[in-house]
């Protein structure tokens, strides 16, 4: 949390293109943001958090299912591919 060394108010995240600034709402003061060494760590944490939470929540057989209904989507794209290009055919 850093805050405004203008007015002392919050600094909010805010999304500016692809980087991250830190704005004041009452002072309009901008600060970018420099990816810090603690940043880092937390977001370490997270995906780590999340990557354990992954793997309690779905056991193997719950991901063979999902590569195969990976498969059927892939098929059925294919297929309707097919008949779309057939259609396309028929049409010129
Ligand atoms: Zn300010």
């Amino acid at each position: 949390m850093e805050f405004c060394p203008k007015c002392g108010k919050l600094l909010v995240p805010v999304k500016k293109d692809d980087k991250t600034i830190l704005v004041c709402k009452y002072c309009n003061y901008e600060k970018l943001v420099e990816p810090t060494s603690s940043y880092k760590i937390v977001q370490q944490v997270e995906e780590g958090k999340r990557r354990k939470t992954l793997v309690s929540e779905e056991p193997i057989g719950i991901k063979k299912r999902k590569e195969e209904e990976k498969e059927l989507i892939s098929d059925y794209y294919k297929v309707f591919l097919e008949s779309y290009e057939e259609e396309s055919e028929e049409q010129e």
